[in-house]
């Protein structure tokens, strides 16, 4: 069945003036997600390497490589995906054989430094086979749906912002939004689908980067009936304070204040995801987004709202009002949408409340009251 392909996928040449010294890796981190495993390695912008298949063995081969002694032991990572991590050298070359369960597809990138990463990174993506997934599973996906319309169920999508590579704001103590946004999704969740009549979806459920265009995606093909990101918020002063909840603004940001968080979010586009909606999908975006547009708006400032309501009972508030952002995740035609910052991680007494079990389940209660207000 099985032909043997060995497939050379590319090879880089990004930058031959420093052949002669030694390439260092710095760092290595795995991420896995329900359709992927992400390889990251931390190098330098001269890195040269090559990527080989063969069926279940992905071999990387990085020219004149040098090892760290402290990083080493982290790359024996294993999953769903990776079975086993082999590391040769020669002369020229050290080999990374990956030992794989399946025939996966790979893509390979290099990425840029940006303020969170200051190193090169190297990436490789080991997705399912898209055509074997859906034949193993064909049935669960087609009932689902018509099921939850049938019982009319409202789809709640939450969103656990940023994850995997994308750690979001790093607090006083160095907690990491991602963990506490998932966290809070995870409780708000447990909390809708113990209620009768709704459903709720996460559009992670782990510690892995999901695209901002693929969260969209997410909650229009389940027909949510809103989209709830969650996140903490951050500035350089460790004073400030409180809940705040944005809306969706047509125009983008209303503040400096909301353009600058506009900014920092949607900046995430640089964690390795292609952000780039299909141009048919933009076309229908839009003419749905315009549609749907004014009864969204007052419908996402009315569930904003209510959260903030319900956030005043809980903690402070750093805006009494919903703000308009252009956030790229609250842009889901036809869907009410909010982003709420469930409190400022860059304060050392509010990140503490975050971290706390209590705390998290107090914020997830407010937002879920919010909510069940909103359909009152
Ligand atoms: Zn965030």
């Amino acid at each position: 069945m099985h032909k043997l392909i060995v497939l050379l996928i590319s090879i880089f040449f990004l930058n031959t003036s420093y052949a002669d010294s030694k390439t260092t890796l710095y760092d290595f981190r795995f991420w896995t997600s329900p359709e992927r495993t992400r390889i990251v390695i931390d190098t330098e912008q001269s890195v040269r390497f090559s990527i080989k298949q063969d069926k279940t063995q992905v071999t990387l081969s990085v020219k004149n490589a040098k090892l760290l002694n402290k990083t080493f032991k982290k790359l024996f990572y294993k999953d769903q995906r990776i079975k086993k991590t082999r590391v040769k050298r020669d002369k020229n070359t050290m080999r990374f054989f990956f030992k794989t369960f399946d025939d996966y597809l790979i893509k390979s990138y290099t990425l840029k430094p940006n303020n969170k990463y200051k190193h090169h990174r190297l990436v490789l993506d080991l997705y399912d086979n898209k055509s074997k997934a859906v034949k193993s599973k064909p049935i669960k996906k087609k009932t689902k749906k018509p099921t939850d319309i049938k019982t009319s169920k409202k789809i709640i999508l939450i969103d656990p912002g940023h994850g995997g590579e994308d750690p979001g704001a790093i607090g006083y103590k160095k907690s990491k939004e991602k963990n506490i946004t998932l966290k809070i999704a995870k409780k708000l969740a447990r909390k809708i689908n113990q209620t009768k009549g709704m459903k709720a979806i996460l559009t992670r459920k782990g510690d892995y980067y999901v695209g901002l265009a693929k969260r969209i995606r997410i909650a229009q093909a389940n027909n949510a009936s809103l989209f709830i990101s969650i996140h903490a918020d951050s500035v350089k002063s460790k004073s400030a304070k409180g809940a705040s909840v944005y809306t969706l603004s047509v125009r983008g940001g209303s503040t400096k204040f909301a353009q600058r968080l506009e900014r920092s979010q949607n900046m995430a586009d640089q964690f390795g995801v292609e952000e780039q909606l299909g141009k048919n999908d933009k076309y229908l975006n839009k003419i749905l987004w315009d549609f749907s547009r004014k009864d969204r708006d007052t419908q996402s400032q009315k569930l904003g709202n209510k959260i903030l309501k319900q956030m005043d009972k809980i903690g402070y508030l750093h805006k009494k009002k919903p703000q308009k952002a252009g956030f790229v995740v609250l842009k889901t035609p036809a869907i009410p949408s909010v982003l709420v910052e469930t409190a400022f991680i860059s304060n050392p007494k509010e990140e503490k409340r975050l971290n706390n079990i209590k705390e998290q389940n107090k914020i997830a209660n407010a937002i879920y009251k919010g909510i069940l207000n909103y359909y009152e």
